[in-house]
């Protein structure tokens, strides 16, 4: 396949969402797989609704993924400029070019005539409200004097009133629409900036893009999308609509205004809050590969692994439920692929943002400790937190194990103080047997009696493993707050 330029052109107005990060990496996947190019465009020319801030955290999002362009606004390339702010003129030379083919034309028409012109087409209930071509009729070389003259106008292309539009996408096979339902669509505002239909169209052209790949949105103007390519005479890009996305109920389509519901479950379906919310760009991007491509469902795979076995032909149009569940999933697979210390440098700005005191030793004892039950990289303060602390506060009502009192507990605890303060070291290999011989001579369960201790030197009831555990506490504080412990439970 010879190399692939692919492109997203998002809009700067709001935040990047997961559908947005998800086609970026699909474009992503087909450049790397066949050597060609990602490329970032902005599509700002809606100024009304531009928000600032958007750019810079789209372009953060991508580089978190690990899916960075290799041309954009700050990246360069030789296709640039990569706003479309920046390429008006581009624009209006090529809309000339389409009147200069009969293919679009002027439109004089005034908000209120078109106004008008809607009403009493609704009033006949027709089929399709449709520009009525009042424009289309006229004179070209009066159109033209007009424009000459200044007069406000819009470029509109000449849609077929008969036949058909057969447009092809790559999953979903042709697509065969009749033109009568199609309209004369708007190719230049009034202000001299171009829709979404001429610019892109331009772009896409210009830079070369050989897969468009974008939201299933853009199906009812597809039409007018190939026809304006034809009328240019250009080569068509592959098109390809992947699936759209659901709501985690699977009811209806994910909207942007469905994150209220997300963030309350402690998810975010904008890119730029899952780092904060504790995902790795690793799970995250195995995740949403997943939605829209038909690999086997539970397949893990690296962004390596991805580009060796990705495939056009494989992704799908059918819709993709959002789950966030299977994002816990993947993410906690990925966070025990790590190696100890690349999983330890990005858990220390968790911890050290709870307001632990890290120190990196410590940090790597612990991690391999802690790795198999992290689903996202914020578990570690709540599971781990306890070791960066000087001291530990259980609660006495904690201390005391199931099925005994207060005073039994404080015997057993003082029980495994004796045992442990008469060995030499507390490396697990040596602690751990004798507390086992203690916990068969008690007759109690070894629930009750590592609860026990369990608590008393970690202050919490679920802990990393017990004996490790110690070993990095250390004998000396082990053996301290075992005292402690013994305290608090003879208080009781
Ligand atoms: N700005 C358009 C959007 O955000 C781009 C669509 C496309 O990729 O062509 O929907």
């Amino acid at each position: 396949m010879k190399p692939a330029r692919t492109r997203i052109a998002p809009s700067p107005t709001g935040r990047f969402h997961l559908g947005g990060a998800r086609t970026a990496l699909f474009d992503y996947l087909l450049a790397r797989k066949t050597g060609g190019q990602f490329i970032l465009r902005f599509e700002d020319t809606d100024r009304k609704r531009f928000v600032p801030g958007s750019e810079e955290e789209i372009i953060r999002s991508l580089d978190w993924l690990g899916i960075t362009p290799d041309e954009s606004p700050v990246h360069g390339g030789k296709y640039g400029p990569y706003r479309q702010t920046e390429r008006r003129e581009i624009y209006q030379r090529y809309a000339g070019i389409l009147v200069e083919k009969g293919s679009a034309y002027p439109c004089f028409c005034t908000p209120e005539r078109l106004d008008q012109m809607r009403r009493e087409q609704e009033a006949r209930k027709v089929e399709r409200v449709r520009y009525d071509g009042l424009c289309r009729r006229l004179d070209p070389e009066e159109a033209a004097r007009r424009v000459a003259a200044g007069e406000r106008h819009v470029i509109r292309f000449k849609m077929p009133y008969e036949g058909t539009t057969t447009a092809h996408d790559h999953l979903r096979g042709d697509i065969v629409t009749e033109n009568k339902y199609l309209d004369d669509y708007v190719l230049l505002k009034s202000d001299g900036l171009p829709t979404y239909h001429l610019s892109a169209m331009a772009d896409d052209h210009d830079m070369e893009i050989t897969h468009v790949i974008r939201t299933a949105e853009w199906l009812p103007t597809f039409p007018l999308h190939v026809q304006i390519i034809r009328a240019f005479g250009w080569e068509e890009p592959v098109w390809i609509h992947p699936s759209i996305f659901l709501k985690p109920s699977g009811k209806g389509k994910m909207s942007k205004r469905d994150d209220a519901a997300a963030i309350k479950d402690g998810y975010s379906i904008f890119v730029d809050d899952l780092q904060g919310l504790g995902y790795i760009p690793e799970g995250v991007l195995n995740w949403m590969a997943l939605m829209g491509w038909g690999v086997a469902e539970d397949d893990v795979m690296t962004l390596d692994e991805m580009i060796a076995r990705f495939s056009i032909d494989n992704l799908t149009p059918s819709p993709a439920g959002i789950n966030f569940q299977k994002l816990d999933h993947f993410n906690g697979t990925h966070i025990r692929l790590l190696a100890t210390e690349d999983l330890a440098r990005r858990l220390k700005p968790y911890l050290t943002g709870a307001g632990l005191a890290v120190d990196n030793d410590t940090l790597l004892k612990v991690t391999p400790l802690i790795r198999e039950r992290l689903v996202t990289l914020d578990d570690c303060i709540p599971f781990a937190g306890f070791f960066f602390k000087d001291g530990v506060e259980p609660s006495p009502e904690e201390l005391v194990a199931k099925g005994l009192d207060a005073q039994q507990s404080a015997d057993i605890a003082h029980k495994a103080y004796d045992i442990l303060a008469s060995l030499p070291t507390l490396s697990h290999q040596v602690a751990e047997p004798p507390m086992r011989e203690f916990v068969e001579r008690s007759g109690l369960s070894a629930n009750q009696v590592f609860g026990i201790l369990r608590v008393a030197v970690t202050g919490q009831k679920v802990s990393p493993p017990l004996f490790e555990s110690m070993e990095v506490i250390g004998r000396e504080k082990v053996l301290e707050r075992l005292q402690r412990a013994v305290e608090l439970l003879k208080k009781m």
